[in-house]
């Protein structure tokens, strides 16, 4: 399961856990802390009304045992895959899968809903002490993905008595529809909740930040499927489940190289592609267009005098407005275009999917329009040796060329686009250069 990482609270800073009054709870708006303490109050409610319900109260022996049985292979999986979550960590602060829900939904579908709401306390206090706490990732963050895990939990178990049990015989099709309906409840509870409480935090953080990626999704579902078979296994022999572990630390490995994969293609500074990334993407979308007879454009924009901001200052001021400037882009152009640091204080991007012709032109001139217009009012609150301020009067100067008129080739379309924008500096810097159809460069707007 993923924690949720909220973009305005980063892990690494942890203020006043021990004092309640000072918990960052508190800071997030009032409909996000609304939500928080409804949900928290939701799981002990449910897990109260289970314990009240004489249908699934008391436990038996049996039962008992095989929850501190599912809770010793979580503690087991955990501590062997440490090494792996501690690389991940080193490599990025953003929120990961700790791959746990193999045992909590494994307890969900098996045992009555208030144990299984005890293991999952137990696997995720110790998830906590072993993997966030050290990650430091705020408390409240933690006991709300708890509770989230343990709606879910409930949730997936009503799916499996409402089929009559886990599946009991070969043609036992009801039994295993309920495992299915189990894993789509259970992920759909965790990702509603979740996002809810990032939705209520943030402005708009993007669909993909909001339900995660497709192979984040992926993975958490094949996790629950290897949690529907632990659960189904432990019918016929408990042991048997021992055999989910070799695969389930295998699959976090995979994880690991998916997400080196991923530091390896983001730029430190700005969190954007970096150069060699972009370029693989961007050579692929203009291929994209090309077979499609679509259009594609790239936009190179260099920040004018920018070593005068450096000069002024210092070069750590200078990295947040590198930052600030990425952030500005990003949100400046559609979710499919790709925007990536080229070096320095260039940067590129790529717009996919645009209409043939004049219209397409058209609108490659009015996005370069919009993110220098954008750059020219930026803000950025920096911290200097002379003290905290803001650092604005930005400009940027921006070059384009499109697929296929200005080139068939990533690299022909760049070249084109670097000439433009190097007429763009010599037009008087803070303008829009696009590359004619004919001429190239042909400077026809000057903005600003
Ligand atoms: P122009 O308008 O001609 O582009 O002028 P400029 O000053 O922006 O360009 P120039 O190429 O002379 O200088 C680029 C500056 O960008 C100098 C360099 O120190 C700065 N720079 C490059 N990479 C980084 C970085 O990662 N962080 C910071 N703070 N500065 C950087
Ligand atoms: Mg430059
Ligand atoms: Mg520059």
């Amino acid at each position: 399961m993923a924690e949720p990482s909220h973009p305005r609270s980063p892990a690494g800073r942890r203020p006043g856990d021990r004092d309640p009054v000072r918990w960052e709870l508190w800071r997030l708006p009032r409909p996000a802390v609304a939500l928080v303490l409804a949900v928290e109050a939701a799981a002990l409610a449910s897990v109260v009304a289970n314990l009240a319900d004489p249908g699934r109260a008391p436990f038996t022996g049996e039962a008992g045992a095989l929850a501190a049985f599912l809770t010793l292979l979580s503690v087991v999986h955990t501590e062997l895959a440490t090494g792996i979550e501690r690389i991940r960590r080193r490599a990025s602060e953003t929120s990961y899968f700790d791959l746990s829900s193999v045992w909590t939904f494994a307890a969900a579908l098996l045992l009555p809903p208030a144990l299984a709401a005890a293991v999952i306390a137990v696997v995720y206090l110790h998830l906590w002490r072993r993997v966030w706490r050290p990650a430091k990732v705020p408390l409240h963050r933690h006991v709300y993905t708890t509770a989230t895990v343990v709606l879910a939990a409930g949730a997936a178990h009503s799916a499996v008595e409402w089929a009559g049990g886990l599946p009991a015989s070969p043609d036992d099709v009801a039994g295993v529809a309920g495992i299915a309906v189990a894993v789509l409840l259970y992920v759909l509870v965790n990702t509603v909740l979740v996002a809810g409480v990032i939705a209520l935090t943030s402005e708009w953080p993007g669909l993909r930040c909001l339900v995660g990626r497709l192979d984040d999704n992926a993975l958490e579902v094949a996790t629950l499927c290897m949690g529907g078979l632990a659960a189904v296994a432990i019918g016929a022999t408990p042991w048997l489940v021992a055999l989910v572990l070799p695969p389930i630390l295998v699959l976090h490995r995979a994880v690991l190289v998916r997400h080196l994969e991923e530091v390896a293609s983001t730029d430190g500074k700005t969190g954007l592609l970096n150069s060699a990334a972009w370029q693989a993407e961007a050579a692929r979308a203009v291929l994209r267009a090309q077979r499609g007879r679509g259009t594609a454009a790239v936009l190179i924009l260099d920040l004018d005098h920018f070593k005068l901001v450096n000069d002024a200052h210092g070069h750590l001021a200078g990295d947040d407005v590198l930052a600030a400037v990425a952030t500005t882009l990003r949100g400046g152009v559609r979710e499919g275009d790709l925007v990536g640091r080229f070096g320095g204080e260039e940067f590129v991007v790529l717009l996919a999917d645009l209409p043939p012709g004049a219209l397409g032109r058209a609108e490659v001139r009015s996005v370069a329009e919009r993110l220098r217009r954008m750059v020219a009012e930026l803000e950025v609150p920096v911290c200097t040796p002379d003290g905290n301020l803001t650092i604005a009067g930005l400009s940027v100067s921006v070059g384009g060329a499109s697929v296929p008129d200005d080139g068939t080739t990533l690299e022909q379309v760049l070249k084109v686009a670097d000439a433009s924008l190097y007429a763009a500096k010599r037009g008087g810097r803070n303008l829009v250069r696009i590359a004619g159809p004919v001429q190239i460069p042909a400077p026809r707007t000057a903005a600003g």
